[in-house]
């Protein structure tokens, strides 16, 4: 049996293997058959993840935290968690492939995906001027058009932070009302760069290499119009991946991954969580590095107590 397995590749899962790899933890990473690398393997430039002042490629930084792990110890294999089994002692992986995998402890890195429009142009043009998120991507759209489309509060949040950066955002809604909570209303209502398109849909995002606008169709008469942009903020909402978790580890009221205080503990004995799977607010790839941490910190730990504690073998007359 294994002592660890860390289940996600993204910055908090391949972070927490650097560290378990260097406490000789050996741990098996199960990077995903399809998506591994996690979300900054989506992206062009990231300007602001420490230490690479002159920006880095997000494949090439997941490369590099990927080659940093494995030189340490850890194992990746490229499959899917289907099963987890996270009750008793023993924790049961059950992987695509069929194989079945199992440790002393977990480490549930697995991320969270932003809710995407799913229209012709939006993944084309991702990292090309469609993005979902400000914080990452605002710096890139300086005294460009820009627009929003959502109608929450991360919507109106993402929406006045660009005004820094942008000329002009419109916000596009669906409906003819914000669901936003009346003080991020006002504050995106009395921001003169910000301009409400109303009951308007996006049907497609326009450009070849970088956008260059989106077809809009109106909710109420069904009619089609186009708006020049440089840049499309999509804000429409946010899923943790808990699906292998329901019903055996305890979530948040925003469907993370509930844990204890500031550690990563869960509520399973054993199993802990770390990144944006944990994280409702910050959502960046230095703090799920950062939780990536805390979360191999936590398991060596644990691990380190049940070692402590493990029954000593009778020797042998
Ligand atoms: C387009 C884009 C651009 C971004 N740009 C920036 C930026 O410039 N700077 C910044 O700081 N942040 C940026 N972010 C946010 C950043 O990418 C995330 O905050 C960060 O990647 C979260 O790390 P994570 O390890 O928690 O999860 P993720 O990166 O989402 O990784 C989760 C991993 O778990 C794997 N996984 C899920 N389920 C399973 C399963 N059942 N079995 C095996 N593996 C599984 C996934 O495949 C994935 O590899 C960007 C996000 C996006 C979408």
């Amino acid at each position: 049996m294994r002592q660890l397995i860390i289940i996600g590749s993204g910055p908090a899962g391949y972070t927490a293997a650097i560290y378990a790899a260097r406490a000789n933890l050996q741990p098996l990473v199960v990077a995903s058959s399809v998506e591994a690398g996690g979300e900054l393997m989506n992206t062009t430039e990231v300007e602001n993840f420490p230490g690479f002042p002159e920006a880095i490629q997000g494949p090439e930084l997941m490369a590099k935290l990927q080659e940093q792990a494995e030189k340490f110890g850890a194992e990746v294999v490229y499959d899917d968690v289907v099963e987890l089994d996270v009750d008793g002692p023993v924790k049961t992986v059950k992987l695509g492939s069929g194989k079945v995998e199992e440790a002393s402890a977990v480490i549930f890195a697995t991320g969270s995906a932003y809710r995407k429009i799913g229209i012709e142009g939006e993944e084309r043009l991702s990292g090309r001027g469609v993005s979902w998120c400000a914080t990452c991507d605002g710096f890139f759209f300086r005294e460009k058009t820009i627009a929003v489309v959502g109608g929450g509060d991360s919507a109106m949040e993402e929406a006045t932070f660009l005004t820094r950066f942008a000329s002009k955002v419109y916000v596009i809604h669906r409906r003819d009302s914000l669901r936003a909570s009346k003080i991020m209303q006002e504050r995106a209502f009395n921001n003169d760069k910000i301009e409400f398109v109303w009951n308007s849909e996006v049907i497609d995002i326009l450009g070849e290499d970088a956008v260059n606008g989106v077809v809009l169709r109106n909710t109420l008469d069904g009619t089609t119009s186009e708006l020049p942009l440089d840049g499309v903020f999509v804000a429409i909402g946010n899923d943790p991946r808990t699906h292998l978790v329901h019903n055996k580890l305890q979530l948040t009221m925003e469907g993370t991954i509930q844990v204890d205080g500031r550690s990563s503990r869960t509520s399973s004995e054993g199993v802990f969580a770390a990144g944006d799977v944990v994280d409702p607010t910050y959502r960046q790839a230095v703090t799920a590095a950062a939780s990536g941490t805390v979360a191999a910190l936590d398991a060596e730990h644990f691990l380190a107590a049940l070692e402590e504690h493990a029954p000593v073998e009778a020797a042998a007359v």
